[in-house]
């Protein structure tokens, strides 16, 4: 590890040991080692008592069999996770997933980059993360009303609004989590709003939360390009994915003047030099659940779809990476470099490989990592619990202003930081020894 301080690596060592075969888990765990090196030799203390090792190692893992009876009345069975890592600031905290990809390692990144992610809003919420290996395409409603029902039996005894507070993330909308909350209520006999996020408005959910881990990533990468005197005004944008991520993105870019050209889904990407739709876009994804290639159909005469080939190699002046994990490589990262991109924004969690985020930095491409970036929609996960907890309900514009206040201090917060370190400009480094911090001293404070 060429970054790494040398009393880190024992730590990474460990984890590799510890959790073989998880090489998602051992990617995110490396990358804020690498980042944290510099504290340590600042400041020791933050060393002492095995604080990154606890950090590292999750406090709880739990698995289970997700038995459940399909249309055609057979049983299928799935595996359910929920991890939680990390509860120095607050309940766990973090979504489910579920994709076919899922496993135990999945889950452990996406849990890992949650601590951190989490203490960047500011806000007392822990890092976890949970989901099932099961694929929710092509199935029916009912199909997929029986899978959260069973799913939530197990999961139900482990949860909490004091304890862990699981929301949406791929494959989970506010269509699940409703059916999630319905079994949660049946089986405590409790009306218990707090104990999962993502919820309807008029079950107890939160304005802005559909839109807010899109919104929030525009409203930080428009800042990042303040630093330089720049905005989204005029800017060609290309955004991956099109699922909850992508459509805010791309909704909010558009009403600050950039012109969003591209998207994607997992069969394709469609190109619009006009720029995207997305009001049928929301119309195909969002009340029809259809493809992209629907949508490439109803607009051809002005959009491409290219059923294979990258993304990434649509020229344009700020890319949002916003579907999944390790979807843009360095090979990607060259193209839109050598197109003369001026900025990256992650919105989904950890989308650019690491040959990916060094090659950005190398090249003095603005790179906002996904922890901070996509901070928004689990910040205002907090806002919904808080609203919860008051039995409130804001209004639009209140919400959207305390989402776009925490999207700006993270922002600054994460400058500052790498700044302090020598680092100006490394919102890689700036949100992970950030995060970190907070969660350490936490972590010290509550003894062992
Ligand atoms: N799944 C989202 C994330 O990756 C949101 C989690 C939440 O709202 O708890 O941060």
């Amino acid at each position: 590890m060429a970054d790494v301080h040398e009393s880190l690596e024992p730590i990474y060592s460990q984890v590799l040991q510890r959790n073989a075969g998880e090489t998602e888990f051992h990617q995110a765990v490396r990358e804020v080692l690498d980042s944290i090196g510099r504290v340590v030799v600042k400041n020791p203390s933050y060393a002492s008592n095995a604080v990154i090792e606890r950090i590292c190692e999750p406090e709880r893992q739990i698995i289970f069999r997700v038995p459940w009876v399909d249309d055609r009345g057979d049983v299928q069975i799935n595996r359910g996770f929920r991890v939680g890592f990390n509860s120095a600031l607050g309940p766990y905290k973090g979504g489910l997933r579920f994709h076919p990809s899922v496993n135990l390692g999945i889950i452990k990144f996406l849990g890992f980059e949650q601590i951190f992610k989490n203490a960047l809003t500011g806000l007392p919420i822990g890092g976890g993360k949970g989901g099932a290996d099961f694929d929710p395409k092509g199935r029916s409603e009912m199909e997929i009303m029986r899978f959260c029902q069973s799913y939530m039996t197990e999961l139900s005894r482990h949860i909490g609004e004091y304890t862990d507070v699981p929301a949406g993330d791929i494959g989970v909308g506010q269509r699940e989590i409703g059916f999630m909350f319905g079994q949660y209520k049946r089986m405590t006999n409790r009306y218990e709003s707090g104990v999962l996020t993502g919820k309807g408005l008029t079950w107890g959910g939160s304005r802005v939360r559909k839109e807010a881990t899109g919104y929030g990533a525009a409203f930080f990468v428009e800042r990042m390009l303040g630093t330089k005197s720049n905005n989204f005004d005029g800017k060609k944008v290309v955004v991956s994915g099109s699922g909850n991520v992508a459509i805010y993105t791309i909704e909010k870019i558009t009403q600050m003047g950039g012109r969003v050209i591209a998207c994607s889904d997992s069969d394709g990407y469609v190109v619009e030099d006009g720029g995207i739709d997305c009001e049928l876009l929301k119309e195909i994804k969002e009340v029809k659940r259809g493809r992209l290639s629907d949508y490439a159909k109803e607009r051809k005469a002005t959009a491409t779809y290219y059923a294979s080939g990258s993304i990434w190699n649509t020229p344009c002046d700020v890319a949002m990476p916003s579907a999944t994990q390790n979807e843009l490589n360095g090979k990607d990262a060259l193209a839109l470099i050598n197109n003369g991109v001026i900025a990256v924004g992650e919105g989904a969690n950890m989308p650019c490989t690491p040959e990916a985020v060094k090659a950005f930095l190398e090249a003095g491409v603005l790179f906002a990592p996904g922890k901070a970036a996509n901070a928004g929609g689990v910040a205002t996960s907090a806002l919904e619990m808080q609203q919860n907890a008051s039995r409130d309900s804001w209004t639009f514009e209140e919400t959207e202003q305390r989402l776009a206040a925490i999207m700006q201090k993270i922002h600054d917060r994460c400058a500052r930081t790498a700044e302090e370190y020598g680092l100006e400009g490394n919102y890689v480094a700036g949100a992970n020894i950030a995060g970190f911090i907070r969660v350490a001293e936490a972590i010290r404070a509550l003894g062992v």
